[in-house]
């Protein structure tokens, strides 16, 4: 691991910035200065379908605007399938991944509960296909999502799966890490080089990241993180979860549910620095109110 304590900020570039990311951007910046670390940008843009470049050119001059730096040029993961690729594979030869030939239909009907974010959790229909029949139908072109064997995967690493995390505070604590919850989670899509969970563990090893400052609403997520990072053999970072910004309905801001873009607010006359002063990163008077939790 990198001496150099090392945070990043890894939006995804499907929308614009709102006021939760700036709250999450902020966080970084604060964590990193006190730990005399740097700060990484990493742009998550493995959806081809949803992931824009004026999407990404937007975002950065948010950034700027709110005056967060980074060390280096940013990290695409767009650029770089090749690591998500030498992952899968060594996953792969250690038999814990399978192809799986279902469509989203067949998962949602096989009705086997739930994973954290409310998405249907697999139900394990294709983990014991043939080789011979799965092998044929890949060579056939058959498209298929590659997931991971989450039993298996679980006997593969140590009884004690845990993470380091601090939430916004000063105090650590131990969290245990249930992967199960996720079931067989899907490591590459059948149109991106990899998942959010296998990206995500891949790049923080690879930049060197020693602390992941994210909103609450990926700390579930954590789990699955932990799981791969001890199959892979790669560092555990440790965790800051910080609040999320709410919206005026008291429901966390997302950019599907339409929280009103930082551009926007920027061109309604809004200065970096009430924002600033509203979500806590500064004293001083603003009419702007932000509710987190
Ligand atoms: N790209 C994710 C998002 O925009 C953040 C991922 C992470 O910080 O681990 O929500």
């Amino acid at each position: 691991m990198s001496s150099v304590p090392t945070y990043r900020f890894a939006p995804t570039p499907n929308g614009a910035l709102h006021i939760g990311h700036a709250y999450s951007a902020l966080m970084n910046v604060r964590f990193a200065a006190a730990a005399e670390g740097r700060l990484l940008l990493r742009i998550e843009d493995l959806d081809p379908t949803r992931c824009k470049r004026e999407f990404e050119t937007a975002i950065v001059d948010d950034l700027v605007w709110l005056g967060v730096a980074f060390a280096d040029p940013p990290r695409r993961q767009s650029e770089h399938a090749e690591d998500y690729a030498s992952a899968l594979d060594a996953l792969r030869a250690r038999g814990l991944v399978y192809p799986c030939f279902c469509t989203r239909s067949m998962v949602v009907e096989a009705n086997a509960g739930r994973d954290p974010d409310g998405a249907p959790r697999y139900g394990g229909a294709c983990r014991n296909l043939a080789a011979r029949g799965v092998d044929a139908r890949l060579a056939a072109g058959e498209r298929a999502v590659w997931r991971l064997d989450s039993a298996a995967a679980r006997l593969a690493v140590p009884d004690e799966l845990v993470w380091r995390e601090w939430g916004e505070g000063d105090r650590e604590t131990s969290q245990n890490a249930d992967p199960s919850l996720w079931g067989d989670f899907v490591l590459r899509g059948r149109d991106s080089a990899a998942s959010y969970h296998l990206a995500v563990v891949v790049d923080d090893a690879l930049q060197g990241v020693t602390d992941v400052v994210r909103g609450r609403d990926l700390f579930a997520a954590t789990a699955a993180h932990r799981l791969l990072q001890a199959l892979l053999a790669l560092p555990a970072p440790r965790y800051r979860h910080h609040r999320l910004a709410l919206d005026a309905g008291g429901a966390k801001m997302t950019k599907s549910a339409g929280a009103t873009p930082l551009r926007k607010l920027r061109a309604e006359g809004l200065s970096a620095q009430a924002l600033k002063i509203a979500l806590g990163f500064a004293v001083g008077k603003t009419r702007l109110k932000v509710e987190l939790s």
